[in-house]
């Protein structure tokens, strides 16, 4: 049997250190603030951008959502984050993606002051994380480290392996396991022997994106499983990667979807806007 780790629960404990910290900035005047940029009507961001504006009310940030229109050219939101950029009441800058299919997603991401950049996407804060001196680590990778050290978890001189290896999750959650000291092996689409790759690691990490991919047989006995993906199974049920009820009897802990690694984003994002509304003020 596996112990749980409770995304809900680690959030809630680093929501309210965040909330706790803002009310000593409040008490000096100042209060963070994040920008949330939507573009077009996709439910999924709908339900992604209300979420993370609920968190900045329940810590006590000023949000500001910019819902523009699914025709807006490339132009206009540029310029809108240039706009941004030079507001100072605003410390955090996100744009929820994906972005329509017209839009340069790159440029955008280029566009956002990388002192603003909450989700750390900006190639700035990226090499950043790279050299390890960075002010923001991007939120899902960072609330999957939080998970870990919130158990006590050893990472360093484990085996550590990341199924998948996108620049929001897979890469950067190597580099952070590495930051810890773990002997770190990245699997994708092209991994020859992935089942016996992850079988031999002492924590994985499993970012594909595939309901129930990572099976009792690609996972060590004890082995620590966290599971970053969001998918619907066959009954439209929201599940992770892992194959939870076959994988939960043979690891050492696992954390579940829907209430695992999901929460901690959002909390993570309300970590990073404290510190960009620190570093602007010079604190
Ligand atoms: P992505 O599609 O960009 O990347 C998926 C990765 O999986 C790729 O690098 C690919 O090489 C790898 N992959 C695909 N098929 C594979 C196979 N057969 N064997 C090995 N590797 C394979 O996805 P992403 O943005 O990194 O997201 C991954 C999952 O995490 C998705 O389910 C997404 O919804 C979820 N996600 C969750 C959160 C959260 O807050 N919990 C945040 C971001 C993403």
């Amino acid at each position: 049997m596996a112990k749980l780790i409770s995304g809900k629960e680690v959030s809630a404990k680093v929501r309210a250190e965040v909330k706790e910290e803002c009310e000593a900035l409040k008490a000096k005047g100042i209060r963070p603030g994040l920008a949330v940029i939507i573009v077009g009507d996709d439910p999924a961001s709908r339900v992604y951008v209300n979420n993370k504006k609920k968190a900045c009310a329940e810590v006590g940030f000023v949000s500001e959502e910019y819902a523009l229109p699914e025709q807006t050219s490339q132009e206009e939101l540029i310029a809108l984050i240039g706009e941004l950029n030079s507001k100072p009441e605003i410390n955090g800058i996100l744009c929820q993606l994906p972005l329509p299919k017209h839009l340069d997603e790159k440029a955008v991401i280029n566009a956002i002051s990388p002192m603003k950049d909450v989700d750390a996407f900006h190639p700035s804060n990226v090499g950043r994380i790279m050299i390890g001196d960075y002010h923001f680590l991007p939120c899902t990778p960072a609330g999957v480290m939080e998970m870990i050290k919130s158990e006590g978890i050893e990472v360093a001189g484990k085996n550590c392996v990341v199924i998948g290896r996108s620049n929001i999750v897979g890469k950067p959650m190597a580099m952070l396991l590495l930051h810890e000291n773990g002997t770190v092996t990245i699997c994708h689409s092209k991994t020859k022997n992935l089942k016996e790759v992850c079988a031999a690691a002492d924590i994985l990490v499993a970012a594909v994106g595939r309901p129930k991919f990572v099976t009792a047989d690609m996972v060590k006995d004890g082995a620590v499983v966290l599971d970053v993906g969001i998918n619907r199974d066959e009954n439209g049920k929201l599940c992770g990667d892992v194959d939870f009820a076959a994988v939960e009897p043979k690891a050492s802990y696992i954390t579940p979807v829907p209430g695992g690694v999901g929460p901690m984003t959002i909390a993570m994002l309300m970590k990073n806007t404290l510190m960009a509304a620190k570093i602007q003020n010079e604190l």
